[in-house]
C-alpha cells in the first residue's frame, strides 16, 4: 500500500516535527538545511520520469507531493519509484487532490510542477490550488512558485499568470516548456525554456530542480510567455520541415535513389535537419540508433502532439498578425494526417509512410490509397 493522504486536512507529522508548531512556515532542520518541498502535478507520459528524477534526488530532509487526475498513474508512479530506490520511500506522499497540496502537506510548498495536457488543465490545476491557498492560509513571507512545464497557448499562461500575481503577488507562476521528448525526460535530458531575461534572473533554487530534470536552461525573455513563444516557434519549424523530410524522400523515391544512401546524403548537405537526420524516416540508416523508423514508428513524438503544437503555433501566430508561409498548409496536413489513427498515434517520421499512400488524381483530388480520400 502506497503512503497517501485521504483525509481532508490530515497534515503528517512523522518526518518534519518542526512543522507542527508553524505548519504554512519554512522549515529549517538542526543542521540548518534549507528544507524543500515539492509538489509535481500530471504523471503521464512526461511526468512520470521529470518527478521520477525530482524523487532519485531527493536531499535527505525534502519531501515530494504527488497528484495525477488518474489514480492509477499516481499509484504506478509511486509502486516504480520506490522499489527503484527505496530510501527516499518516506519521502514522497500521493495526494489524493490538488487542495491536499495545502492542506495534506508538511509545509507550504516551494515548488510545484505542472506537466498536464493543455490550457484548460493548467487553468483548472492553478485555479485550484490558488484558491486552496486562500481559504486555508498561508505565510505571507513565505513564496511558492509554480512551474509550468505544459505545452499550452500563450493567452492561457498569461492569463494564469495574471491571475496569480494578482491574487497571491508574493507567489509566481512561470511557463517553462519542455523539448527533448519522452527519451529527454527519461533520461533527464530535458532543455527548459523559460520567461526570464538572462540566467542571473533565475533563483538558484530554481535552478536546482531544473537541474533535476534537465540539461539546459535558456533564458527567452522578460515577459511572461516567452518560453512558450520559443517552445512553439521551435516545434513549428520541426513540424514543417518533417513534412518537407517526407516531401524529400518521397521524391527521392519517385526517382528511384537508393533511400538509404540518400539519407547519408542528406546527413551531410544542406537539406539536414532533425527530422531528416536525427529522425531519419528510412529504417535502417542509423541501426545503432534504435530511431522510430526502424520500429515501424511506434513510440517517439506522436503526430498527434506535433499537430496540437502546430494549431498552437498558428493560432498565436495570428493572434500577432503574423503571417506564416507554412502555416495554413502545415496545419492542413496535421489535421488530414491525424484523421487516421494509425499515423496518428505514431511518431512523427510516419509522415513520410503516410505520403506513400496519397494520390494525385487528375481532376487534382488527393486520394488516401489506405482510406477513401485524403
Ligand atoms: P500525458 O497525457 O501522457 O500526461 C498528462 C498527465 O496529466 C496524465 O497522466 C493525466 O492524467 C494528467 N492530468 C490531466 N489533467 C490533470 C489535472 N487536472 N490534474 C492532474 N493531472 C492531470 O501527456 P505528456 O505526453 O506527459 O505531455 C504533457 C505536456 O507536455 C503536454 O502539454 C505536452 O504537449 C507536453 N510535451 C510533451 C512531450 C512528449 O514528447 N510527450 C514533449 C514536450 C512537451
Amino acid at each position: 500500500m502506497y503512503r497517501a493522504l485521504f483525509q481532508t486536512g490530515k497534515r503528517s507529522t512523522s518526518r518534519l516535527t518542526a512543522a507542527a508548531s508553524s505548519p504554512h512556515a519554512k522549515h529549517f532542520s538542526s543542521q540548518s538545511h534549507l528544507l524543500t518541498n515539492y509538489g509535481f502535478v500530471g504523471l503521464g507520459q512526461m511526468g512520470q520520469h521529470m518527478a521520477r528524477h525530482i524523487y532519485e534526488q531527493l536531499a535527505p530532509e525534502d519531501s515530494l507531493y504527488v497528484y495525477d487526475t488518474v489514480p492509477e498513474a499516481a499509484a504506478n508512479f509511486y509502486h516504480t519509484v520506490t522499489s527503484q530506490t527505496p530510501q527516499h520511500q518516506e519521502q514522497l506522499t500521493v495526494l489524493p487532490d490538488l487542495k491536499s497540496f495545502i492542506t495534506g502537506v508538511n509545509g507550504q510548498l516551494d515548488f510545484i510542477v505542472t506537466m498536464v495536457p493543455e490550457g484548460k488543465h493548467v487553468k483548472g490545476v492553478v485555479e485550484e490550488i490558488v484558491t486552496a491557498y486562500e481559504q486555508n492560509g498561508y505565510s505571507p513571507e513565505y513564496r511558492t512558485t509554480i512551474i509550468d512545464s505544459s505545452t499550452i497557448d500563450i493567452p492561457t499562461s498569461q492569463a494564469v499568470h495574471h491571475y496569480v500575481k494578482s491574487t497571491l503577488p508574493q507567489f509566481d507562476f512561470i511557463d517553462a516548456p519542455v523539448s527533448g521528448g519522452v527519451a529527454g525526460a527519461r533520461k533527464g535530458t530535458l532543455s527548459f525554456m523559460l520567461s526570464r531575461e538572462n540566467h542571473e534572473d533565475i533563483s538558484p533554487d530554481l535552478v536546482t530542480l531544473l537541474n533535476k530534470m534537465g540539461k539546459n536552461i535558456f533564458p527567452c525573455g522578460v515577459n511572461h510567455g516567452t518560453g512558450l513563444a520559443a517552445k512553439l516557434a521551435n516545434n513549428y519549424l520541426l513540424a514543417i520541415t518533417n513534412l518537407a523530410t517526407a516531401d524529400s524522400f518521397q521524391l527521392a523515391k519517385a526517382f528511384g535513389l537508393n533511400l538509404q544512401n540518400y539519407a547519408k546524403l542528406v546527413a551531410v548537405s544542406t537539406g539536414k535537419s532533425w527530422a531528416s537526420v536525427d529522425n531519419c524516416p528510412i529504417e535502417g540508416v542509423y541501426p545503432e540508433n534504435n530511431l522510430p523508423a526502424d520500429v515501424k514508428f511506434k513510440g517517439g513524438f506522436i503526430t498527434k502532439l506535433t499537430r496540437k503544437d502546430v494549431v498552437l503555433a498558428t493560432d498565436c501566430a495570428k493572434q500577432q498578425h503574423r503571417f506564416l508561409f507554412l502555416g495554413d498548409i502545415g496545419r492542413h496536413w496535421y489535421d488530414k494526417a491525424c484523421e487516421r489513427p494509425d499515423v496518428a498515434e505514431r511518431d512523427l517520421g510516419v509522415l513520410y509512410e503516410w505520403l506513400g499512400d496519397l494520390e494525385q488524381k487528375p481532376n487534382g483530388d488527393i486520394v488516401d490509397v489506405k482510406r477513401t480520400s485524403a
